[in-house]
């Protein structure tokens, strides 16, 4: 979905790989949106990384985990985070910090990402600690060992990691 970009709006973008999304996630995404007129949420189509769901799916449950929150729009790019935020008429790039892991990796990339657009600010925000040892690769795998995600991720992913897991045992 592209939303037109109207002058004067403040437009963010999150960007990530959200294999799949979580409510680490949807928690960052629900306290952004309240900071900005628009929030783009935008996959990162990043072949190098061997994700459990496609681009297409991860893109499908972003959108119904964030069908409540108006401001929200839901994307997919290939080009360079700095360039994208640039076509899309913003001037921010959200990110999630959780640990002091986390913070060494996304100085790295917010240096880069300014070097790259000088006109782009990332902006941190801080886990919610309840999520604090939450990511996308903890809840695969979990759900790999049908472990139970429930308040890891929303009712939509839990089926669908139910769903992929159970292709996946198939084929073995
Ligand atoms: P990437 O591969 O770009 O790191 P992720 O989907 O793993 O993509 O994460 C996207 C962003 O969300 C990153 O900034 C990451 O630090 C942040 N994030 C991930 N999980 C959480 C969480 N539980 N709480 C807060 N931020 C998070």
């Amino acid at each position: 979905m592209n939303k037109e970009v109207h002058s004067g709006e403040r437009v963010a973008v999150y960007p990530g790989s959200f294999d799949p999304v979580t409510m680490g996630h949807l928690d960052i995404i629900t306290r952004a949106s309240k900071q900005f007129d628009r929030l783009v949420v935008a996959v990162l189509n990043n072949k190098s990384k061997n994700p459990l769901f496609s681009v297409e799916e991860r893109v499908e449950l972003l959108e119904m985990v964030t069908k409540d929150l108006p401001n929200v729009e839901v994307d997919s790019f290939r080009d360079l985070t700095a360039s994208y935020v640039r076509v899309k008429g913003a001037d921010v790039i959200v990110r999630g910090i959780r640990s002091v892991t986390d913070f060494e990796y996304e100085l790295q990339l917010a240096s880069l990402n300014k070097k790259l657009n000088k006109d782009a600010e990332t902006i941190f925000m801080m886990t919610d600690p309840i999520y604090s040892y939450l990511s996308s690769s903890v809840v695969k795998e979990i759900a790999s060992f049908n472990g139970d995600v429930t308040d890891l991720v929303s009712k939509e992913v839990e089926e669908a990691l139910r769903r992929k897991v159970n292709e996946k045992k198939a084929l073995e």
